[in-house]
């Protein structure tokens, strides 16, 4: 679907469950914040709206957050039935506390790709900025996955005063094990919406930290892509500059909640939901309708933030 900026939303980010087993600081206040939606779809539901969304609205792309993707129990088969339906490009966006062992069963059901949150290597801040989780679990995800050939880019938040002294160190981990790095500025959304106390480390710091250690080159990414991206000697890296250079003018996602409604936008969030489609005779018309309507919220270039948590939306 083109919107009224020529923008063509064919990417779908969909929240399966709002529950995980991290609580990271900058997402929630507290892990019990993480509540299952009641009314969670199961994952025929799930796949009725997917394939509703393709066929009617022209999604192409699939990602599948959370919440922890991983703790929703029908990951397999939604996976599985998103291929099925003819949409190849499948990632997942995960902590990888548990992606050691299921990440061959993904791939075997068609997961194409992997973004893995990892925002420390050392186990101690790692705990500090997460609360819960352990970091040799993450890593050993990411072990698993580069042993099987998954394609994996490691996701860092960067935050003044609690990791922005690992930003080198991080991608000298990524440069070393073939992995993509990507530091993404912090977001106002949740908890830090409306925060005085905002520890933004800006995309020109990050850039001056690796500048120091390492020569670097900007290359270019994808029109639709949310980071820009750099060479250095050995790898690549990007940096999701979500406050410095908003990607919002390119931003082709759309994002449907663990209980099916969509979001067209981070920074107006009014949801819309689509799940009474499930029961329509010919839903067509009124999910094009919705679609139109949520995207008609997507800003044109600024990204102001919301109250809403990340792992509700998808993050
Ligand atoms: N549990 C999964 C994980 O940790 O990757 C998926 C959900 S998590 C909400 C998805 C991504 O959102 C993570 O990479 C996380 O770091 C990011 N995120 C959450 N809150 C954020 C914020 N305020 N600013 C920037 N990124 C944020």
């Amino acid at each position: 679907m083109i919107d009224l900026h020529g923008r063509n939303i064919n990417k779908l980010r969909i929240s399966l469950t709002e529950v995980c087993n991290m609580a990271c600081t900058y997402c929630v206040t507290s892990l019990s914040d993480h509540k299952r939606a009641p009314d969670e779809l199961g994952a025929d539901e799930m796949l009725s709206l997917v394939r509703m969304l393709k066929e009617h609205a022209g999604i192409e792309k699939v990602r599948l957050t959370g919440g922890e993707p991983l703790l929703y129990p029908n990951l397999i088969p939604v996976i599985s039935g998103i291929r099925e339906m003819g949409i190849s490009s499948i990632g997942l966006t995960t902590n990888g506390q548990l992606l050691a062992r299921k990440a061959k069963a993904l791939v075997e059901a068609g997961l194409k790709n992997v973004n893995l949150s990892l925002d420390s290597l050392d186990p101690g801040n790692f705990k500090r900025m997460g609360r819960v989780g352990k970091l040799h679990k993450t890593l050993e995800g990411i072990e698993e996955c580069l042993k099987i050939g998954l394609r994996v880019k490691v996701n860092m938040v960067v935050i003044k005063g609690e990791n922005e002294e690992e930003i080198v160190k991080m991608l000298e981990y990524g440069v070393r094990r073939g992995v993509e790095v990507r530091y993404l500025e912090l977001m106002a959304m949740g908890p830090l919406y409306h925060k005085d106390d905002f520890k933004l480390v800006t995309m020109h710091e990050i850039l001056e930290r690796i500048s120091a250690r390492f020569t670097v080159q900007p290359v270019s990414a994808d029109t639709d892509s949310t980071s820009l991206r750099y060479w250095v000697p050995g790898g690549y890296f990007g940096i999701i500059p979500n406050n410095s250079a908003p990607f919002c003018s390119t931003c082709s996602r759309l994002r449907l909640t663990s209980n099916g409604q969509l979001i067209g936008c981070l920074s107006n969030p009014t949801p819309l939901s689509i799940r009474h489609l499930l029961d329509h005779p010919d839903p067509a018309e009124p999910l094009q309708n919705l679609v139109k309507k949520s995207v008609s919220y997507k800003q044109d270039a600024t990204f102001t933030g919301s109250a809403l948590v990340m792992s509700r939306v998808g993050g």
